[in-house]
């Protein structure tokens, strides 16, 4: 299929390319950017930051402005776009009929527009149709979550299916590339600890409710969970990290029974072989050292969560510490999986 990424010059626009050199489905057709960049050769408008070397062909392509007519050829669009621009270019997207894929706020929270996460809530695709951007329904829009609600619900997942969800207390630890480039000043955030991350605190909540909501008759039952978040910014360069203290609705009779759910946990979209599904959605560590983002951040193309440190609690019932890595599983490589499953679902065509 042939896609065009929005925001193509960003870092989560870098790592769009970068994840789609060798996709087996999908083939960069349009890479769109502001007026800043639009009209210049890719290479010449973005700053490349990933480590592996641009491809020429895309080295070479000019950089579109934001606007449908001029995706006139692809099948849809990936967005890595600034949330300021995000709402209306992507609805003008969608208005066209070319279907959006993407990684901004704008329009998570919308009743009409899925908030997806293959492995947690594969149904809420159904969305779709409740869609009104287009007539014949051509033209829609699907999000993935802010880079911590990725790692918290697909930890929560499986506790929240085994016992219910009733209270979560958490810190995050964020890498400096969650900020995009050039992102944080160097001066702030070396050998140091930032305890604020502007706007990220308030979307942690709604985004995990609306992920473990229930889908019935077109529209969504959220569990109502008590959930307090403190966000910081450390000095890693990828992968999110979580420590969170949790509370169930129902109790668990042991530690082990806890672990046991995490392992028996069926991912509902392992036999659909999609190509960016890591084989182990959930790797639990036993060693307490783990998990850690230099070491873990990047396993299974960096689309694992990472899950350490599980433990009875004192306060609640357990602690524990969750990881993945923010720009692939938290964004790019998110929405390509999100891509995957609705062309299996037949919504791509
Ligand atoms: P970024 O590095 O600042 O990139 C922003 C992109 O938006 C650039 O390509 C930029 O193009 C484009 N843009 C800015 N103003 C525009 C305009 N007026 N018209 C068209 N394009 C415009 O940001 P990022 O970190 O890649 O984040 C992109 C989006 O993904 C944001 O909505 C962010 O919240 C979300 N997200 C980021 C992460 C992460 O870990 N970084 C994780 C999840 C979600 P120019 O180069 O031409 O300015």
């Amino acid at each position: 299929m042939k896609v065009g990424i929005l925001g193509a010059t960003g870092a989560v626009g870098q790592k769009f390319i970068r994840l789609l050199r060798d996709h087996p489905w999908f083939k960069i057709e349009g890479l769109g950017a502001s007026e800043r960049s639009a009209g210049k050769k890719y290479i010449d408008a973005a700053n490349w930051i990933e480590d592996v070397n641009l491809p020429s062909s895309i080295a070479e392509m000019t950089v579109a402005n934001c606007k449908p007519e001029e995706f006139g050829n692809v099948d849809f669009v990936f967005s890595g776009l600034d949330s300021s621009v995000a709402g209306e270019i992507e609805e003008a997207f969608a208005k066209a009929g070319i279907p959006v894929i993407s990684n901004a706020k704008n329009f998570r929270m919308d009743e009409t527009v899925p908030l997806l996460i293959p492995e947690v809530n594969p149904g809420h695709i159904d969305l779709i149709e409740t869609q009104k951007f287009t007539k014949d329904g051509s033209g829609w829009i699907v999000t993935n979550p802010n880079c911590v609600a990725v790692p918290l619900s697909l930890a929560l997942k499986p506790f929240h299916d085994a016992f219910g969800i009733e209270t979560v207390i958490l810190t995050t630890m964020q890498a400096i590339s969650g900020a995009g480039y050039p992102g944080v000043p160097s001066l702030d955030i070396l050998g140091n600890v930032v305890p604020f991350i502007s706007g990220e605190e308030p979307k942690i909540k709604p985004e995990t409710q609306k992920l473990l909501s229930d889908l019935t008759d077109g529209k969504l039952y959220e569990p109502q969970i008590n959930l307090s978040a403190t966000a910081t910014r450390v000095p890693t360069i990828n992968g999110h990290m979580i420590a969170a203290t949790v509370k169930f609705k129902k109790t668990p009779s042991s530690i082990d029974e806890v672990k046991q759910a995490v392992l028996n946990w069926e991912n509902p979209i392992a036999d659909m072989d999609l190509p960016s599904s890591p084989k182990e959605v959930i790797k639990l560590h036993e060693d307490n050292r783990f998990p850690q983002p230099r070491l873990h951040a990047d396993q299974e193309g960096g689309m694992q969560l990472h899950m350490g440190r599980l433990r009875e609690s004192e306060v609640f019932d357990i602690s524990f510490v969750a990881l993945a890595h923010n720009t692939i599983r938290g964004a790019a490589g998110g929405a390509i999986l999100n891509a995957e499953l609705l062309k299996v679902k037949g919504f791509l065509g």
